[in-house]
This record gives C-alpha cells, sequence and structure tokens, in this order.
C-alpha cells in the first residue's frame, strides 16, 4: 500500500485509522446524508473532489449522528420556547390590566 492509499484510509474528522469505516460519498454515506450533517455541525465545507480523505471512522459517525440530533432537538426546542413566550405575552399583558 502506497502513502496515498494509507492517506486515503485515514478518518476525515480524527484523522486516525481504524479498519470500520464508511465513505462519505458512498451509498451507505449518502442514505445517511453525511455531508450534510459535517456541514451543520462542523466549521468546514466538504468536497467529492478535494484532497482530503473521504472516510469516516465508526466512532466519529456514531459522534456526529448524536451531535446531529441533539443540535436538531436543540433548534427545535428554541423555536418551541418562543412560540410559547409569544402566546404567553397577551396572557401577560391581560394578568397586569
Ligand atoms: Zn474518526
Amino acid at each position: 500500500m502506497d502513502t496515498r492509499e494509507k492517506y486515503d484510509e485515514l478518518c476525515r474528522l480524527c484523522a486516525s485509522y481504524d479498519a470500520v469505516k464508511m465513505n462519505i460519498f458512498g451509498q451507505d454515506g449518502k442514505n445517511r446524508q453525511l455531508v450534510d450533517k459535517i456541514q451543520t455541525c462542523l466549521p468546514f465545507k466538504i468536497n467529492e473532489d478535494d484532497r482530503l480523505p473521504k472516510c469516516l471512522c465508526y466512532r466519529c459517525m456514531y459522534n456526529l449522528e448524536n451531535f446531529y440530533d441533539f443540535r436538531t432537538a436543540c433548534v427545535n426546542a428554541v423555536a418551541l420556547l418562543n412560540v410559547v413566550f409569544h402566546q404567553m405575552i397577551p396572557k401577560m399583558e391581560e394578568e397586569m390590566v
């Protein structure tokens, strides 16, 4: 195996080698929307024809999916809190009268 092949075997997110990994742009990676999740959660872009590795190790995939779900839940919770707050304002004004 040459150096370039070894490099491409590294995880894109933690730079470590893991025998069990998933290609971000493969069918499984697309089904899991890994590109979208990485770009939503992390401060960098990822492109099929950039020069960096295109694999994720399972640990990073697990962390990424958990974090993505956590982030989505938080965004939804803040939206809900805002809706509830705006529903409370008229009631609070009634109570003040
Ligand atoms: Zn990793």
